[in-house]
């Protein structure tokens, strides 16, 4: 009987769990892969833009291209007492493995590397290029990772065709749900000016949460959009608001909110602004609105990439996964606007980002496998 645990991509992902890369430090997660890429004919460039690390890797110069992607970053351990088992030392139970990263995503990652190997040895000429695009920032601010990459890429003429992502897009059992897009997510940071006074003497004073009142409820009674085939209904949210000097017999002079849109390809950014600030129009209040946009929503439409990864789960799992664009953004958002198909598949999604992060440690050998079915299936 083999030992599961000694499987050279178990190894690798260990290896991974074992440098502390807490965002936007890659603590030399892509040096390792970097040389093993080398080793297989991969020119390796390290782009480096301030604090963020990214590796473009690509083999062959001729299309298309197949990139797998990821990042090397985690998100900190939090408490570590709350950790059964130290957050960066990689640590078995049963058929688990322990770690910051194991499943965000350092399995991805490790399954891509190793899979590439496997392709490699098996099928020396295929056809196209293959690439990998990692970064260190995902985690973090995302101002200097993947997006920096792509305009590098889109400034040299250099396209990707295709892009499977690392990142855990499985719920319940590995490829049940693989990511054919994001919804876009908008946020409004606004400012409602008044004029403070006495509570008792309102004629004195303009309460700016008097102002704001009847925009939000209206802002709430709109019904977005009804969603499409692919998006659920764009929701609208408001996460903060403040305003009060503290004293009881003060009204304030001003109210700050903060809102956030999760959009389908209904909207773009601009439409979504335009309406809001129309219902703002309709009311008589003084404000001022900033804008941040991290992300417009994307899909990938049918196409032989989902078909290809559809085709390797199903070979593995015997299941067809669902296609789904739920969840948060994630790096596609960067990638996909350079006409690049853009799909994820990666391991189980429950423990990421929390306390004992962990992965099913029989999940990134299947996984490997199908990463290498994608390849096999795209590129003979
Ligand atoms: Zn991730």
């Amino acid at each position: 009987m083999t030992n599961i645990y000694s499987e050279p991509v178990i190894e690798l992902l260990c290896e991974l769990i074992g440098r502390p890369s807490i965002t936007p430090d890659d603590a030399g997660c892509q040096v390792l892969l970097a040389e093993r890429l080398t080793e297989l004919g991969f020119d390796c460039e390290t782009l480096q833009f301030n604090d963020v690390t990214n590796l473009w890797a690509r083999l062959g110069t001729e299309s298309p291209v197949l990139c797998f992607a990821g990042h090397t970053d985690v998100v900190p351990p939090g408490n570590k007492d709350g950790w059964s088992s130290p957050p960066f030392e990689p640590t078995f139970a049963g058929d688990l493995l322990y770690g910051r990263g194991a499943a965000d995503m350092k399995s991805g990652l490790a399954a891509m590397m190793v899979a590439i190997e496997d392709f490699l040895a098996a099928h020396p000429s295929h056809r196209g290029s293959l690439a990998l695009l990692i970064t260190s920032d995902e985690e973090g601010r995302a101002r200097d990772g993947t997006l920096r990459v792509m305009d590098t890429l889109g400034d040299r003429g250099e396209h990707i065709d295709w892009c499977v992502l690392g990142e855990p897009s499985s719920q319940h059992a590995l490829g049940d749900i693989v990511r054919i897009g994001r919804r876009g997510s908008l946020s409004g940071m606004l400012t409602v000016h008044g004029v403070q006074g006495h509570v008792a003497f309102p004629q004195h004073a303009d309460n700016p949460i008097r102002r704001f009142a009847p925009v939000l409820a209206e802002l709430h009674e709109i019904q977005w959009d009804e969603g499409n085939e692919h998006f659920p209904p764009t929701s609208f949210q408001v996460v903060d608001i403040r305003a009060g000097i503290g004293a009881p017999n003060v009204t304030p002079a001003e109210l700050s909110a903060r809102f956030n849109f999760r959009y389908s390809t209904e909207w773009t950014h601009e439409s979504l602004q335009e309406k809001v600030e129309t219902v703002f129009a309709g009311h008589d209040i003084e404000y001022e609105l900033n804008w941040h946009l991290s992300g417009e929503p994307f899909l990938t439409e049918p196409g032989r990439l989902i078909d290809a990864v559809s085709e390797a789960i199903h070979e593995e799992t015997g299941n067809a996964p669902e296609l789904s664009t739920g969840g948060g953004t994630s790096d596609g958002r960067f990638i996909s606007p350079a006409g690049t198909d853009v799909v994820e598949l990666g391991p189980i999604n429950a423990s990421i980002h929390k306390i004992n992060e962990h992965v099913k440690v029989e999940d990134v050998i299947t996984l490997t496998k199908m990463y290498r079915r994608i390849m096999e299936l795209m590129l003979l």
